[in-house]
């Protein structure tokens, strides 16, 4: 029986893949713009996979990948006036006012009279709080929590700490890596709701994804809908 619902935050609740989408044709216009610039963004997108278990995700995390490629790829022809212009579009990016989800006020609000809601985020802790904040949703969640992976092994103690039994958990997401196969893995159930902007280290195989069994939505506003119909048998 679902007691608890767990919400990603990022691409499920409000936009915000998109912001790294288009910083690129930005830095292209700050490093001249003329030149093909598609093998330095494949160089970044390697570095910022490798540098995760170093830098963690989130936007400075992005920025130390993103001046150290730059910088290597335009060698001595980048300046410190292109320095001080990509270094302002990551302030940009980490205070541009991202769309919220329109369901999502009346999902949590419905949701949040007959359970308990939790918001599991993963990424920087001051970054991913204060994205929480600015999203004026925080006050429908029981518990916030920001994680540096979304792990088995952390959706465990996620859940512990919550007191919360993995077979009384839904957890609701975009990401099936992070929001959908480890919930499964550990016992509990999960919505996918894809979203249209989607970063490739997010991805699974089929063979992975065949082998769980998850619910499937086109979008939030559809979750009201599904939870009802459910609520009664598991
Ligand atoms: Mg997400």
């Amino acid at each position: 029986m679902i007691k608890v619902i767990g919400f990603d935050a990022d691409d499920t609740l409000w936009d915000y893949e998109y912001i790294y989408h288009e910083a690129k044709p930005k830095i292209a216009k700050i490093l001249g713009g003329s030149e093909n610039y598609d093998e330095l963004f494949y160089q970044l997108d390697q570095a910022e996979v490798r540098n995760i278990s170093l830098y963690g995700y989130g936007v400075k995390s992005y920025a130390l990948s993103m001046l150290e490629n730059v910088a290597r790829f335009t060698g001595k022809s980048f300046d410190s006036d292109q320095l001080i212009q990509l270094i302002e579009l990551i302030r940009d990016m980490l205070t541009e006012n991202f769309p919220i989800n329109p369901y999502a006020e009346e999902v949590l609000s419905a949701l949040s009279s007959e359970y308990d809601l939790i918001l599991i985020t993963k990424g920087e802790g001051y970054e991913q709080e204060r994205k929480v904040e600015r999203s004026g949703l925080a006050g429908y969640f029981n518990a916030i929590e920001v994680v540096s992976y979304k792990t088995e092994a952390i959706y465990r103690k996620v859940l512990k700490r919550n007191s919360i039994a993995s077979e009384n958990f839904l957890m609701v997401g975009n990401s099936l890596k992070s929001d959908i196969l480890p919930v499964i893995n550990i016992g509990g159930k999960a919505v996918h709701i894809p979203h249209e902007v989607a970063w490739f280290h997010e991805d699974v195989s089929d063979h992975e994804r065949e082998a769980i069994d998850y619910f499937q939505l086109e979008h939030l506003g559809q979750l009201l809908e599904l939870v009802q119909r459910l609520a009664p048998r598991i």
